[in-house]
């Protein structure tokens, strides 16, 4: 065989692919407990969603997108990213009033690959559409908090800014342009063309920031609703128990933001890779893609990158039960797994005519807490019901099994 996965793909099988699966049942769970329901769009769109949604002047746009041309002559991009998706999608479908929408899935960007920062990625998130309330902003960043708080990251830091709005940014960034028009010399290459097209972005780039430490930031020239709305913002993420550390230069990426900006970070990892996830305000993103004025807020998260800083958390036990069958019992066996399985057991059992040490050893490799052993014990209605994670070994009654399993 000599294929592979392409470039910057990854396939995640067992063991790995245990603790992703965790990781998704865990935000399907905190989503719903949110308020969320789910959305699913499609994995490619017309390019233009994107052109406006993200922004011509962004480096997704320029440069990391799958964009390719169907059968029918149709200009089309696999998505880098699923705000612009959903808004799309919500505006077709003609929607009004307010609307909490959680994704989940693949995105795809040409990006120079290295460890965690993938051309196929994945990503979870939320968008809290047709509200322009603060509480919906600090709702939000505290749902991505929480789940990565359950996630298991524990170096985790919330950073907040606001960038004002049309109204405050435009005088921002005269202000900004003219400071780093006097920086010139520090500025690395793309920086001096963003200069002109993109300015807030330089306090994005990574080689340029450190040197900027002291530019003007959009806190300091916003108008008194944004300030407001910060204020607001702020104050709801105390009362909701979230410690968050405001960071007057943090600007997104995306061209749709507005007011509130905020990133998660890892603050164990490289800081090329730091940032698990991030989001913001996106009032204008509905106009941009042509449809009316729907304010919104939302984040995205990178479940690789989350993967990296929870290091190999193994799924210790993805089975509660093993089946190990003894003597000609398996079609019996394999009826009894379909009980326990309807009763909610995750139980499995080997197909194959091994002996029963073979079968103790999948037990083991499959990562079952518990073994059954359907031998001659079966007869009577009874079975060898093993704990593996302590030794204990007892016989009980069939009917037994399910509570036997639920009480370890
Ligand atoms: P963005 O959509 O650029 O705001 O990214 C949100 C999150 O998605 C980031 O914080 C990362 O965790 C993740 N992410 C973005 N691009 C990549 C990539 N190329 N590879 C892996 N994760 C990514």
């Amino acid at each position: 065989m000599t294929f592979r996965a392409p470039k910057g793909t990854d396939d995640i099988l067992p063991p790995a692919s245990r603790a992703w699966r965790r990781l998704l049942l865990t935000w399907e769970d905190w989503a719903a407990r949110y308020g969320y329901d789910l959305v699913l769009t499609p994995l490619f769109e017309a390019t233009e969603v994107f052109a406006r949604g993200v922004g011509e002047g962004t480096e997704v746009v320029q440069k990391q997108m799958y964009t390719f041309t169907d059968g029918g002559g149709r200009s089309l991009t696999l998505r880098p990213e699923g705000t612009a998706p959903v808004v799309r999608a919500f505006l077709e479908a003609g929607a009004n009033g307010i609307m909490k929408l959680a994704y989940s899935g693949p995105m795809f960007r040409y990006e120079r690959p290295q460890a965690g920062r993938r051309r196929q990625f994945y990503q979870v998130g939320v968008e809290y559409l047709g509200s322009r309330e603060a509480a919906a902003d600090a709702e939000v960043i505290e749902l991505g908090y929480r789940f990565l708080t359950e996630a298991g990251m524990s170096d985790l830091s919330v950073q907040l800014n606001s960038i004002g709005d049309r109204e405050c940014r435009p005088a921002y960034l005269d202000v900004l342009r003219a400071y780093l028009d006097r920086h010139r010399e520090v500025l690395c290459e793309d920086s001096l063309l963003r200069l002109e097209t993109n300015p807030m972005r330089v306090l994005d780039c990574k080689v340029c920031a450190p040197k900027l430490s002291d530019a003007p930031s959009p806190v300091e020239h916003l108008c008194a609703a944004c300030a407001a709305h910060f204020d607001e913002v702020r104050a709801i993420l105390g009362e909701l128990g979230v410690p968050f550390e405001e960071a007057p230069h943090l600007v997104r990426g995306l061209d749709y933001y507005e007011r509130t900006a905020f990133e998660y970070v890892a603050t164990d990892l490289e800081a090329a890779q730091n940032a698990v996830g991030g989001g913001g305000r996106y009032d204008g993103l509905a106009e941009l893609l042509g449809g009316k004025p729907v304010p919104g807020v939302g984040f995205a998260l990178g479940l690789d990158r989350l993967m990296l800083t929870l290091g190999d958390v193994e799924e210790p036990h993805p089975l509660d039960l093993y089946l190990v069958v003894a003597g000609e019992r398996r079609r019996e066996a394999l009826r009894f797994t379909s009980e326990l399985r309807r009763l909610g057991i995750r139980a499995d059992l080997d197909l194959e005519d091994r002996s029963v040490k073979a079968q103790f050893r999948a037990a083991n490799r499959r990562g079952a807490s518990g073994v059954l052993v359907v031998g001659d014990e079966w007869t009577e209605g009874r079975v060898v019901a093993k704990d593996l994670t302590t030794g204990r070994q007892e016989v009980i009654d069939v009917g037994e099994v399910a509570a036997w399993t639920r009480r370890r």
